[in-house]
């Protein structure tokens, strides 16, 4: 019989496909993509929360009946609920009142417990989601915090896991790596990995959403989530990515919306934004037939049925110009 012992080992080993569409007409280079909403938890950070608890039982931070706490509203959340209920420990997430119920409600039926702080706080005040959750960390007994942002298991989980899966899948032939950059973790571990197997011949492209500090910007505010920052993260090492290609939220949005209509891929607005910037690198003319591409889209776009697939909140945003209906515009052009 063929099956998995429990829902964990199911994390990882997700597919790759080829883009027909939306590549057209663009580059001469095989483009493939990363299907990580296949993670049972639905995004790329399974391969994170699998790791960090790994790596905390070893070194005796996290005891049986131990409690994790995390500021989180995301897929990172959902990925420490998934793994720690199947081992027995309890989760408390903190998340701004800004995130929708249906986010909270996602994290409550893994089985964690969520607390909502209020958004309209200063970052260091200790009402803020930091704030309560580094105080909640410090006084439950048995509390562990993985700090996503700064836990060296997040990058290497994906050098142990996402890296060797590439270039096993590609057979070596990969030329270029292409992913959003938000803890860093995705980008410094696969982008570490290939370029090590592969004698420094693999690129790594990191994309960014305009405005955040990794493309040159100040933390100025976009639109597209679980991308950029306002901070530099340690779990990112800048010296990893070959360069770094700033997408705007209105290509990140049509790009994800083509993605849905015309490849049959219904993904996050930062697998969109990720598409863009490895169109952008695999249309200059260097580019030949001879080149792989491989850009990890890391979330399904179930998550954003209110918003990016909304034709209402986009007009209601600005970003009307979005491939909506039959009137599919390439916003590359
Ligand atoms: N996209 C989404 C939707 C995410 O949740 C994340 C994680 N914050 C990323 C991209 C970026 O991954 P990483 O944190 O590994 O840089």
């Amino acid at each position: 019989m063929k099956y998995a012992h429990d829902i964990t080992e199911l994390v990882g080993n997700t597919p790759l496909v080829k883009l027909n569409r939306v590549t057209e007409g663009l580059t001469p280079a095989t483009v493939l993509v990363k299907l990580e909403y296949l993670n049972p938890g639905g995004s790329s950070k399974d391969r994170i929360a699998a790791r960090i608890i790994d790596a905390a039982e070893r070194e005796g931070k996290l005891k049986p009946g131990g409690t994790i706490v995390e500021p989180t509203s995301g897929n990172t959340g959902v990925g420490l609920a998934l793994v720690a209920q199947q081992r027995g420990y309890h989760c408390i997430f903190v998340c701004p009142d800004k995130v929708s119920e249906d986010k909270r409600n996602v994290l409550k039926a893994y089985g964690a417990e969520v607390v909502v702080t209020p958004t309209a706080v200063a970052p260091d005040s200790p009402e803020s989601y930091y704030g309560v959750s580094d105080r909640l960390a410090r006084e439950i007994p048995g509390a562990f915090k993985p700090d996503q942002y700064s836990n060296p298991n997040g990058p290497r989980s994906h050098y142990e896991t996402t890296g060797p899966e590439i270039w096993r899948d590609t057979d070596g032939k990969i030329t270029h790596f292409v992913a959003g950059v938000g803890t860093g973790g995705t980008i410094t571990g696969t982008g570490r990995y290939l370029r090590e197997v592969s004698g420094d011949r693999v690129r790594i492209i990191g994309a960014d959403p305009e405005g955040s500090v990794y493309s040159g910007g100040t933390g100025r505010p976009y639109f597209v989530e679980g991308v950029g920052e306002d901070f530099w993260p340690t779990a990112y090492d800048p010296a990893v990515p070959h360069e770094i290609i700033a997408v705007s939220d209105a290509e990140s949005f049509a790009m994800t919306r083509r993605l849905a209509r015309e490849e049959g891929i219904l993904v996050g607005g930062s697998s969109g934004m990720a598409v863009v910037a490895a169109l952008k690198a695999a249309s200059r003319p260097d580019v030949t037939s001879d080149d792989v591409f491989v850009v990890l889209l890391p979330d399904s776009g179930r998550g954003y049925l209110g918003k990016i697939f909304n034709d209402k909140w986009l007009r209601a945003y600005g970003f009307g110009n979005a491939p909506t209906g039959h009137t599919v515009r390439n916003l590359l052009d």
